[in-house]
């Protein structure tokens, strides 16, 4: 019998990656998202980091759902910005919510800043938390440089200007698997497996 596992997103990109992550990890569970459970309310993401949001987003669905949970929360770190927009990427121009505009500010921002200047980083913080509430958290990082202009049509978010010198392409170039190998959310998730497989071999 497999155990219910629910993963506390709605964003289709995140929720793609971690089933096929899942599924390559051969994990015996049964997998839901946030678009099963329509009727939870939207979680204000409040937190100052990325483990605050996590852990928030997946303590709220645990209770919610009575599901072990996993959240990921995540964002593009830019060194030219500071940081930014760090834990506010999703919305980093502002409300509706959108790629193509937050990618557009993106590029308008790094205007005529040199390559050696471009360095950047995906960060993932993934918050596991059980139906008895007791949490874990693993985090990864992907290192890379924002591009001069969008290339690729794969991945989600900042992923067609975020270029892998070592891979000579962009996110958005790579292969779903490829990414899924190498992605901030791959390596957060390398670490979530061992805690999955222990959670399930417990109930
Ligand atoms: P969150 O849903 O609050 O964690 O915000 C995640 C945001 O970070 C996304 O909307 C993207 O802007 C960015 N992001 C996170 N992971 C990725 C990725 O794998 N590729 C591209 N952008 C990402």
């Amino acid at each position: 019998m497999s155990h219910n596992l629910i993963l506390a997103s709605k964003n289709k990109g995140k929720i793609r990656e971690l089933e096929a992550m899942i599924k390559r990890e051969k994990l015996n569970y049964r997998v839901y998202s946030l678009e099963d459970f329509p009727e939870i309310p939207e979680i204000v993401e409040d937190g100052t980091t990325f483990k605050e949001n996590a852990l928030k987003k997946a303590s709220m669905v645990a209770q919610y759902t009575g599901f072990l949970t996993i959240a990921d929360d995540s964002g593009l770190e830019v060194d030219y910005l500071g940081g930014a927009p760090g834990i506010y990427s999703a919305r980093f121009a502002g409300e509706p919510k959108s790629d193509r505009r937050n990618n557009q500010k993106l590029l308008k921002l790094m205007q005529g800043v040199p390559m050696d200047k471009r360095t950047a980083r995906f960060r993932c913080v993934i918050a596991i938390v059980t139906i008895s509430g007791e949490n874990y958290i693993t985090e990864g990082v992907c290192e890379g440089i924002i591009a001069k202009e969008p290339h690729g049509e794969g991945g989600f978010g900042f992923d067609p200007l975020f270029y892998l010198p070592e891979y000579k392409k962009t996110m958005a170039e790579l292969d779903a698997r490829e990414k899924n190998r190498i992605s901030h959310r791959a390596k957060a998730f390398q670490g979530a497996v061992g805690i999955l497989k222990t959670l399930n071999e417990k109930k």
